[in-house]
């Protein structure tokens, strides 16, 4: 039977979908709904523990949960109704869901429009193809996060990382802290998965050595995992490494069975919906956002694009009539994948082209076609695989004839190999923002010198990791009375990159009680004066 009529409901309550909902009230929808399968919102980010997140949104640097907490208290105050521990079992064009919870059992709803944020998941072994037998021990990088991280288990102590995706590079980071021996991560490109700042301030920090166009040729072991053996991808030099652990970090897959029960049609290149700039897929009145289209690098672009999304679901909520052409726009030369791939022919205010190129470039130009006529172009210093490159529509579309059709591409100097990441030489890579500046720093005339930076935050942040380089320290703690065995923790500020065994060695003695709130001081003189370790999320009492 169905139950409730709502003009939006937002399916997944990461940050995509709490956006979504915000951005669908605030643009006048009257009953939006939110559901998650999760007890709690904000979706992927509550095991993300370690800091990155808010630069855009709040100029700040946090934590996972310290942004979703930001996120949350704006949902709550903006009358959108939840249904959480509830998960979408059901979904049929016109708006018909079926919702299944413990505590509802199975319930019918209707809506106006819907909106798919129910993000990605890892591939696993088996999409790698690699042989060898199937022993305990072997971890997609993001269900070891969430094991350390939320559950509080260590999954072993001599660990190999396949793949070296954001997830693979910041849980190899995760395993030295928690004190694992990190053997090695494993690429089979010529160059890293993730963001060079991850590389940066995960591998190099820790000494963990990263083979790039490497491969594993078998992973032994009879009920345990006891090695891994790896070499090139040509061929030749085969090594094995002893470990009782292997997590695999070799991309993200799109959740698109929903998708598939709304008969939207997908794009074979990302396995997300087609989509256009309002967000909405070719199905009318089946919107998507965040992860779920493509993997974002930045939490604060998937909310900013998601806020937009949410406000056309609402829009078409109260008008479903007034329907819009829609501009194909499609990859070319150097473009591997690009969201939206229609432009709504009655304006993107606002939305930004997200893309991924298929190998490094210098001095790369974006090169917007409208048939054979160049419409803009915009240009960027360097551009890499591992990080999305986002690009105004608006601006694009500056000059732009609005024909049939338009094409994106890049050109540029092609990058044989990846700039050295870390310092080296005098090179620092800069990692206060994504663009991950290879900086020099010279001391040697007395005042320090500093080139490479595009910004005045990168001169501070080359100058500061010359003399003192700091980090953000970022944990859990054991949490007593609440209804997680954990709670993540945070350095206030910075401390000193040596003195990261010291600022374990703290929190493993720690005790937090419940109910605790996010930024709450738990330690004082945390590792040096004034320095101090907080909550970086709030935890109620359970039962409350
Ligand atoms: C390990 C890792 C590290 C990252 N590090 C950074 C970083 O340092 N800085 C940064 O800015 N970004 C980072 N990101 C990227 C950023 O966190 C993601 O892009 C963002 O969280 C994606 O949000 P989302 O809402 O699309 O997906 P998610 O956060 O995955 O949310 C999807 C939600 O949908 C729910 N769901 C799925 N199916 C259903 C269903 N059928 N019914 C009900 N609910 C459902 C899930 O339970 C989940 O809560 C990182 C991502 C990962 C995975
Ligand atoms: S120098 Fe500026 S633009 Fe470059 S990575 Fe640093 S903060 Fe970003």
């Amino acid at each position: 039977m169905r139950d409730a009529h709502y003009d939006v409901t937002v399916i997944g309550a990461g940050p995509a979908g709490i956006a979504a909902a915000i951005g669908a009230r605030e643009a006048g929808a009257g009953r939006v709904l939110l559901v998650d399968r999760d007890h709690r919102l904000g979706g992927i980010l509550n095991q993300c523990v370690h800091a990155g997140f808010g630069a855009v949104c709040f100029d700040a640097e946090l934590t996972g949960p310290e942004y979703a907490e930001r996120w949350v208290s704006r949902l709550l105050s903006s009358d959108v109704e939840t249904a959480l521990h509830t998960s979408v079992v059901d979904a049929r064009r016109g708006g018909r869901l079926t919702l299944s919870s413990a505590e509802r059992g199975v319930r019918g709803i209707e809506t106006g429009a819907v909106v798919l944020a129910m993000g990605c998941r890892e591939r696993t072994r088996g999409g790698a193809v690699i042989p060898g037998s199937r022993p305990a021990g072997i971890f997609s990088a993001g269900t070891a996060q969430r094991l350390i991280n939320v559950d509080g288990l260590m999954v072993g102590r001599e660990v190999v990382v396949v793949g070296s995706g954001d997830v693979g590079l910041i849980m190899a980071r995760r395993c030295v802290l928690e004190g694992a021996r990190v053997h090695a991560v494993i690429e089979r490109l010529p160059w890293p998965g993730g963001c060079s700042r991850n590389v940066a301030q995960c591998l190099d920090d820790f000494g963990i050595p990263l083979h790039l166009g490497h491969t594993v040729t078998s992973i032994s072991g009879l009920y345990r995992v006891d090695g891994v053996s790896f070499g090139p991808v040509h061929g030749g030099g085969e090594k094995r490494i002893d470990c009782d652990t292997v997590l695999f970090s070799i991309g993200l897959v799109p959740e698109i069975e929903l998708a598939r029960l709304l008969e939207v049609p997908l794009d074979p290149v990302t396995g997300g919906p087609f989509i256009d700039s309002g967000g909405q897929t070719l199905q009318a009145g089946v919107f998507a956002c965040g992860n779920l289209v493509q993997p974002y690098d930045l939490v604060d672009l998937v909310s900013r694009d998601a806020e937009r999304v949410g406000a056309g679901a609402a829009a078409f909520a109260r008008d479903p009539g007034a329907a819009r052409g829609r501009i194909p726009l499609q990859p070319g030369r150097g473009i591997r994948s690009l969201t939206p791939q229609f432009l709504d022919a009655g304006g993107a205010a606002g939305a930004s082209l997200c893309c991924r190129v298929d190998r490094r470039y210098r001095r790369a130009r974006f090169v917007l076609r409208d048939g054979d006529r160049i419409a803009t172009a915009v240009e960027r210093e360097y551009v890499v695989p591992a990080e999305m490159v986002t690009l105004g529509i608006d601006e694009l579309l500056r000059g732009a004839h609005r024909p049939g059709r338009f094409t994106l591409e890049v050109e540029g100097e092609e990058m044989e190999s990846a700039p050295a990441a870390g310092a080296s030489d005098g090179a620092v890579r800069c990692i206060v923002c994504p663009a991950s500046c290879l900086l020099r720093v010279d001391g040697s005339a007395g005042a320090l010198k500093v080139r490479g930076a595009r910004c005045s935050k990168g001169i501070a942040y080359a100058e500061q990791e010359y003399r003192d380089p700091r980090r953000l320290f970022t944990s859990t703690a054991v949490l007593l009375g609440g209804d997680t065995p954990r709670v993540p923790v945070r350095s206030l500020r910075p401390i000193a990159r040596g003195d990261w065994k010291k600022a374990m060695e703290v929190v493993a003695t720690l005790r937090v009680r419940a109910p605790v709130s996010c930024g709450q001081v738990l330690v004082d003189g945390f590792v040096e004066p004034g320095n101090t370790l907080v909550a970086a999320q709030s935890a109620a009492r359970f039962p409350s």
